[in-house]
């Protein structure tokens, strides 16, 4: 019976444990998207988070439009 008492316990400790833990978990996420570093579109300068962005010749641009209109305007 002791046992069974103690296995409550560790039981309760634990559920309480992983009950803080994913509570604590949950803001992180977007805490962790934030800091994502911003860059222009060379083309229309919009705002954009750099892994949305389409990189060419170290120039970023918001959309493949863009990247093949600033492309073209280079070559004349
Ligand atoms: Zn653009």
């Amino acid at each position: 019976m002791k046992y069974l008492l103690w296995l409550a316990i560790i039981a309760v400790v634990w559920w309480l444990w992983s009950k803080r833990k994913a509570a604590a978990d949950l803001p992180a996420q977007p805490d962790d998207r934030q800091p994502e570093r911003m860059v222009t579109c060379a083309h229309c300068g919009v705002h954009l988070p750099v892994s949305e962005g389409i990189v060419d010749e170290g120039q970023t641009y918001c959309c493949e439009a863009h990247r093949e209109q600033a492309r073209r305007k280079r070559a004349g």
